[in-house]
C-alpha cells in the first residue's frame, strides 16, 4: 500500500470514530433525510492513481460544487468580459446573502455565492433553452469525470425542492434583474441553477472531474481550459470556496477548495492531487465539519498544503 492510499484509509477509519459530525443541512427534505454516519474521501493523483476509502462510492448531492464547472463553462463562453458582471473577491457574508448587492449596484462578489452563480447560469442560458443549458452541464461534468457509461445525473427530486424553496434566490435572481445583471427571465435562469445544484456524484466521480484544474486546465490530453485560467479558478477556490469560512479553509487546509451544502468539499493539490470529500453534517458556516477535518489531517500528513515550502 502507498502511504497516500494508507492516510486515506486511516483518515477515514478516523472519521467513522468522530462524534462531531455537525448538522445535516434541513433546508430541504431530500437533504434533511441523509444520515450523518456517512463520510468518503476520494483522491486521484496526477498519475491516474485513485485511493479511496468510506461511502466514496455513494452519489451525493453537490450542491454548491457545481459552481466551479458552471464557472468553468461560462468563461468558456464569454470569456473575461464574465468579469463585468461578477466579481472576484471574498463576500464575507453568507452563501445567499442578498446585502452586498444594493451597495454594489447588483454586481455579485463573486462567481461562488448565489448570487454570482444565478449570473452564470444567466449567461449559460444565453438564448438557448433551460434544457440545454442544463445538458450541456450533465455533459460537461460527464467528460471531466470520464463517466462514459453516464451515471452522473440530476436528482430531479432535489431539483423540485430547491425549486419549491428557493425563495432566497428568487430575490437575488429578481434583484440583480432590476440592476440590469441577469437578462433572461428569471424563472428559466433559476430553473438551470436549481438543477446544477442538483447534480448528484459519488466522492471518486467528483474528484476525477477536478483533475483538470491540477493539471493546469488539461484532463486526458485534451484541453478543457488554459492553464492561466484554470490558475484563476484555482485562486478562487481559495479566497472565495467556503462562503465566509474561506478564510478559515485557508488557515486549517491552505488549498483550492469548494464546498457545498450537501457536505462535500472539491479540493485541488496543484500538480499533485484532486480531492473529493464527503459528510453531509455541516458546520456553522454550512461547510462540511468532516470533510473539513479529513482535509486538514490529509494535509497535515502529506505537507500538501500550497503553503508548505515545495522539496
Ligand atoms: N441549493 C443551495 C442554494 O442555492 C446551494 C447552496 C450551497 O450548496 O451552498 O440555496
Amino acid at each position: 500500500m502507498s502511504s497516500i492510499a494508507a492516510i486515506v484509509a486511516e483518515i477515514a477509519e478516523e472519521m467513522r470514530g468522530e462524534t462531531e459530525r455537525g448538522a445535516v443541512a434541513s433546508y430541504i427534505p431530500p437533504l434533511a433525510c441523509i444520515s450523518p454516519d456517512k463520510f468518503g474521501i476520494a483522491v486521484v493523483m496526477v498519475d491516474g492513481t485513485v485511493h479511496a476509502a468510506g461511502d466514496a462510492q455513494e452519489p451525493f448531492s453537490i450542491q454548491s460544487i457545481s459552481k466551479v464547472f458552471a464557472l468553468t463553462l461560462a468563461l468558456g463562453a464569454v470569456g473575461d468580459q464574465l468579469w463585468r458582471r461578477v466579481g472576484r473577491e471574498p463576500s464575507g457574508s453568507a452563501f445567499n446573502s442578498i446585502v452586498q448587492l444594493e451597495s454594489e449596484q447588483g454586481i455579485p462578489r463573486n462567481p461562488f455565492i448565489n448570487a454570482g452563480a444565478i449570473v452564470l447560469c444567466d449567461v449559460l442560458l444565453g438564448r438557448s433553452e433551460p434544457r440545454e443549458a442544463i445538458g450541456q452541464m450533465v455533459r460537461f461534468v460527464r467528460t471531466l469525470a470520464g463517466d462514459d457509461e453516464g451515471s452522473i445525473r440530476i436528482d430531479e427530486a432535489v431539483a423540485l425542492a430547491e425549486q419549491d424553496t428557493g425563495f432566497r434566490n428568487m430575490a437575488l435572481a429578481n434583484y440583480m434583474r432590476a440592476f440590469g445583471n441577469i437578462h433572461a427571465p428569471v424563472e428559466r435562469v433559476l430553473g438551470v441553477y436549481f438543477h446544477f445544484c442538483a447534480l448528484a456524484m459519488t466522492c471518486c466521480e467528483l474528484a476525477m472531474a477536478g483533475r483538470y484544474l491540477m493539471n493546469g486546465g488539461r484532463v486526458d490530453g485534451h484541453s478543457i481550459i488554459t492553464p492561466s485560467r484554470a490558475r484563476r479558478i484555482n485562486a478562487l477556490m481559495m479566497s472565495c470556496g467556503h462562503y465566509d469560512n474561506s478564510g478559515d479553509f485557508a488557515f486549517r487546509v491552505g488549498l483550492p477548495g469548494k464546498s457545498g451544502v450537501g457536505g462535500g468539499i472539491l479540493s485541488i493539490v496543484p500538480g499533485v492531487a484532486s480531492i473529493a470529500v464527503w459528510s453531509p453534517g455541516l458546520n456553522g458556516s454550512g461547510n462540511s465539519q468532516l470533510g473539513t477535518l479529513a482535509l486538514e489531517r490529509l494535509v497535515q500528513r502529506t505537507g500538501w498544503s500550497v503553503f508548505e515550502p515545495r522539496a
